[in-house]
């Protein structure tokens, strides 16, 4: 747990969130400012700045995260499609520097990422 990170008190619990899904290394809930019907952020209990940092998780939690990414798209019935973005340094204009993976879908997406 990292003092003063957001997505560590949504965590522990000291700041509310709409949870979606939990396992042993990882926590997801519902973005609060969604860009699309489904808008769900994944993040591994251990705190990691980004994906530039990932490798500082455990292989589990590595693991645990992505598989975590395939049980909500199944939960959130994404079966037509859905985007995964994870926004890393100031170029993506990360915001939350706790490592999350944006699960969005629900509706057609835009062609460009960008
Ligand atoms: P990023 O810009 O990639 O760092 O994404 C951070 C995301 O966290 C944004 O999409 C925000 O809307 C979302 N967010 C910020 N605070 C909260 C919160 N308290 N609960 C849920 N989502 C949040």
């Amino acid at each position: 747990m990292m003092e003063n990170c957001l997505f560590c008190k949504i965590i522990k619990g000291d700041i509310p969130s709409t949870k979606v899904y939990e396992d042993e290394y990882c926590y997801a809930f519902r973005d609060i400012n969604p860009q699309a019907p489904v808008h769900v952020l994944v993040i591994p209990k251990i705190h990691v700045a980004n994906m530039a940092e990932i490798s500082l998780l455990p292989q589990e939690a590595q693991t645990a995260l992505f598989a975590a990414v395939k049980k909500i798209a199944e939960a959130e019935k994404l079966e037509k499609g859905f985007r995964v973005v994870s926004n890393c340094g100031p170029h993506a204009c990360q915001s939350v520097h706790h490592l999350h993976l944006h699960i969005l879908g629900g509706r057609q997406l835009a062609e460009t990422m960008v």
